[in-house]
């Protein structure tokens, strides 16, 4: 149990100097605390998935949105991933949960559709465990089949770091994948094994430029030249781009300029509850009309 380990822990590094070793730090103690609650945290039903909407920079419509993990756990209050998923690919716990994240992004996707909103497509993110686990293709076979979402609606984000070992099991698998119908894009593209040989021989359809890159975009003439440079390298290979970590008017209407095909950044939405995201599907929010009226040209 995670209090109990907390507070054994705890007791050890409090009352005996023994066990209190420079490494069993605050750090450390926060992982045991989490990977014994992480156990639980599935069937306990403690997971949600927020959703933040990814929007068409020519027609400023809501047209995907990317599904993003929190773990609401009872005493921890909302976790985000950024604080529990590295344990999780450590113990394999990324397994189940990735396989739960995949159908419960597929089902809402499909209940939003049926509900009559605009069609949309759905990005969930892949780790590099699931990746290499033998039920990766069922799991993603049954998520699309039990909930009826067309397989064109799904997308899966991968890493670079996907592509640093072992590279031949890799193609196959992702050949697999494409031959389900559904779309694959690379997450942070730019901070990893950047490869062009990868690129070339692998089925994938989006480029999602690093949100590190887009952050000084207005300020800093190399991250200008990158982004440039990543659109353009993205539309010669006949790929589509999204910018992350949009975050100002000045980023979006430079990204515009250069023809970068969507954008995802808290200038529009953060990520959100799912009732939050209905809300703006209601609305059919997007982006002010000045913005994308603008004619696309190069200063
Ligand atoms: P990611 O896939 O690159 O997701 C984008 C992250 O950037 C999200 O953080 C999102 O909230 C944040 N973000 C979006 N727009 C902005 C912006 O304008 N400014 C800033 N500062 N941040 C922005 P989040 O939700 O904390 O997720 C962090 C990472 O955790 C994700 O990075 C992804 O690598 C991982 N992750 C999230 N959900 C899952 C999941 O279901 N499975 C796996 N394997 N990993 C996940
Ligand atoms: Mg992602
Ligand atoms: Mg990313
Ligand atoms: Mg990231």
């Amino acid at each position: 149990h995670a209090d109990i380990a907390m507070y054994r822990a705890k007791k050890l590094g409090r009352n005996n100097f023994q066990f209190y070793t420079p490494a069993m730090n605050e750090e450390s103690l926060e992982r045991v605390r989490i990977e014994s609650a992480l156990r639980n945290a599935l069937e306990r039903n403690e997971f949600v998935l927020h959703y933040q909407p990814q929007v068409d920079l020519k027609s400023g419509q809501i047209v995907g949105m990317e599904a993003l993990i929190r773990w609401n756990h009872p005493e921890l209050g909302m976790v985000p991933p950024g604080r529990f998923v590295g344990v999780a690919e450590e113990t394999g716990l990324i397994v189940p949960i990735g396989a739960w994240v995949m159908r419960t992004a597929c089902a809402q996707n499909k209940a939003w559709q049926d509900a009559g909103y605009q069609r949309l497509r759905v990005a969930v993110n892949l780790s590099a465990r699931q990746f290499g686990a033998p039920d990766l293709l069922q799991s993603l076979e049954s998520a699309l089949n039990d909930t009826g979402l067309d397989p064109a609606c799904l997308e899966i984000e991968l890493t670079e770091s996907l592509f640093m070992s072992d590279v031949t099991p890799a193609v196959e698998l992702l050949h697999r994948m494409k031959a389900l119908g559904v779309n694959l894009s690379i997450d942070d593209f730019g901070t990893g094994y950047s490869s062009f040989s990868y690129l070339s021989r692998f089925p994938i359809d989006v480029l999602k430029i690093d949100r590190s890159f887009v952050a000084d975009i207005t300020h800093d003439a190399n991250d200008a030249a990158i982004v440039t440079s990543i659109i353009a390298l993205a539309h010669n290979l006949k790929l589509a781009v999204i910018a992350e970590g949009v975050e100002t008017a000045e980023q979006l209407d430079y990204l515009r300029r250069r023809g970068c095909d969507e954008m995802q950044g808290y200038y529009f939405s953060k990520p959100l509850a799912a009732d939050d995201f209905e809300q703006l599907l209601r609305q059919r929010r997007a982006l002010p009309a000045q913005i994308v009226e603008q004619e696309a040209s190069l200063p």
